[in-house]
């Protein structure tokens, strides 16, 4: 047995096999075979197309079940274009002529498709290039026995080991099958860990060197609150374990007693403990976990779900589903915050050297338009259909308000030309999440409903600690002076204009924090699901009246 060290992500015991997750799609090498090594070359080619086909089966009918057919139907297209004999016969060709291993040929020919598409004129026929290799990395993928991240054709629980993963791809693992995954790089504040601690997915990161090409294939044990992961675990580690496992999942049943009751304190104070998603799936962990409401939902990954621009409409109806399950409780819609690690690559932003200070969020937003308002048509339109409270990201300046109100008022003025209804009194709030955002704190409360603090950003540009970077984890401290007392600010400027402040961060599911959130009076509090009913059972013990003073005087 091996017992490697990292960093825990999420609360949780994952048992499987490990699978290596190679995404490297650029790392393949040309190798020069022998002429009669072609036929088996072939033949591996072969096998791959069919594993990749069932793999595809099985994909269509989980999404059609999922999310219906509309958005199933890629996965025939990926049928289609893996039978595709023009992509086939390439393929055999290079293998033959140009006496290339299989992988290679493979690559070759989704690079020489992909700029086929690219260069044609319809933007449909572009977006296929990425078709083209996503088909081309599953051959890859079969053809080794790599993870393909959004099934196991093992059908096993795995775990899956790899250098990083970056949301989107966490996003596209079957859970199913996936029960955790471990990384040699990696940082506790980057959204790949606060999506899996949304997911609940247990995660080892930065792990380093220790995790070995080797243990590929073994049995391995996650114990993410120890930061350990076990390789080819002896009994009695596998009972210690089970066991383990067996409390935690017990607690969290205790947990549900406290489904229903209020979110108050003995001395009747009232917070609302409310949760963060990142899509429509998530809403049944909030309704599950007796939230009451959504205080932050993360619309980029919608748009990073899909391969061009989503529409209105498409928008429309994922905002509508989550205002209505979710009514009459609010659902906080955080307006596209793209850029930093949250990447997307048809928005083609060029690469920068420093892209959390740089083209994100609001600024994407105010420099193109048509996006912008794109998204807040959709929002304002499903308003209608229930509680939805607007969020813009990102703010440092007083202009980027007036302008983004602006832009508002003006797709509320072309609905009602249009006869669309939307809430007339919709709710427009800010993130707090720079600290030039809280030095004009004041300023800003005058313009809108509510602020929410981003302490993950907040810290990041506050201790000059980058929030991605491995080496400074330790540096990235949510519970340093400076942002305690930032935060306060933060409240007394709200409450001076009387509007309300929540903190969406991570720090928001730290219990160790919660009697300073009470104390300073946050309004509301809103994290990951699977912490909302352990932070209630907190908020339910305290006696704010009696530590306010001692903590407020250590601010
Ligand atoms: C934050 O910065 O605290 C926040 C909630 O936004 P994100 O983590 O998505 O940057
Ligand atoms: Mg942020």
């Amino acid at each position: 047995m091996k017992v490697l060290k990292g960093i825990g992500i999420s609360d949780g015991i994952a048992f499987g096999k490990l699978r290596a997750y190679r995404k490297d799609f650029f790392s393949i090498h040309s190798m020069r075979i022998f002429k009669e090594d072609s036929e088996s070359e072939i033949s591996k080619f072969k096998h791959a197309k069919e594993l990749a086909l069932k793999q595809l089966d099985v994909l269509y009918n989980h999404a059609l079940k999922d999310v219906g057919e509309e958005h199933a139907m890629i996965f025939d297209v990926h049928k289609m274009m893996i039978e595709d004999i023009d992509y086939s016969n390439s393929i055999m060709n290079i293998i033959r002529d140009e006496k290339a291993n299989a992988e290679y040929a493979i690559w070759l020919t989704s690079r020489n498709f992909e700029k086929k598409f690219e260069s044609m004129e319809s933007e449909y026929m572009q977006q296929r290039a990425a078709d083209v290799r996503d088909i081309s990395r599953r051959l890859i993928n079969c053809m080794n026995n790599y993870v393909q991240t959004d099934v196991s054709s093992e059908k096993k629980e795995i775990i899956i080991g790899c250098d990083d993963l970056s949301p989107s791809e966490l996003l596209e693992l079957n859970r199913n099958y996936v029960k955790g995954f471990i990384t040699i790089l990696g940082s506790r504040n980057s959204h790949t860990s606060i999506l899996a601690k949304s997911m609940n997915m247990p995660a080892i990161i930065s792990l380093g060197d220790q995790l070995k090409p080797d243990f590929e294939g073994c049995n391995v044990i996650i114990d993410s609150f120890a930061g350990a992961v076990y390789v080819s675990p002896d009994r009695s580690t596998i009972r210690r374990l089970k066991r383990k496992k067996e409390m935690y999942d017990k607690q969290q049943e205790l947990l549900s007693s406290f489904k229903g009751k209020d979110d108050v304190t003995l001395d009747g104070q009232k917070i609302t403990l409310c949760a963060n998603v990142s899509n429509i799936l998530d809403i049944e962990a909030v309704r599950d976990c007796d939230a009451s409401g959504i205080g932050l939902f993360r619309s980029e990954f919608i748009y990073m779900g899909k391969r061009s621009y989503p529409t209105e409409e498409e928008q429309f109806k994922i905002y509508k589903t989550a205002a209505e399950k979710m009514s009459p409780e609010h659902v906080t819609i955080r307006t596209l915050d793209v850029g930093a690690d949250k990447q997307i690559s048809y928005f083609d932003i060029p690469k920068e050297p420093n892209p959390s200070m740089g083209y994100r969020g609001i600024r994407v937003c105010l420099d193109r338009p048509n996006i912008f308002k794109t998204q807040l048509r959709a929002i304002l339109r499903a308003s209608a259909f229930g509680n939805i409270r607007i969020l813009i990201p990102m703010i440092s300046l007083l202009d980027e308000i007036i302008r983004s109100k602006n832009i508002i008022e003006e797709c509320k003025k072309e609905l009602k030309e249009e006869g669309l209804k939307y809430d007339e009194d919709i709710q427009i709030g800010i993130m707090i999440e720079t600290p030039a955002a809280v030095m004009i704190s004041d300023v800003l409360a005058k313009e809108v409903d509510f602020f929410s603090i981003g302490t993950n950003d907040l810290v990041q540009y506050s201790l000059a600690v980058d929030r991605q970077n491995d080496k400074i984890n330790f540096m990235f401290n949510p519970q340093h002076m400076a942002i305690l007392r930032m935060i306060k600010l933060v409240c007394e400027n709200a409450h001076k204009e009387g509007i309300s402040v929540g903190i969406c961060g991570e720090i928001a599911s730290d219990d160790k924090m919660t009697e300073i959130f009470l104390s300073l009076g946050v309004d509301e509090l809103s994290m990951s699901s699977p912490f909302v009913l352990g932070i209630r059972r907190k908020v339910r013990g305290v006696n704010v009246s009696a530590i306010k003073d001692e903590i407020l005087s250590k601010l």
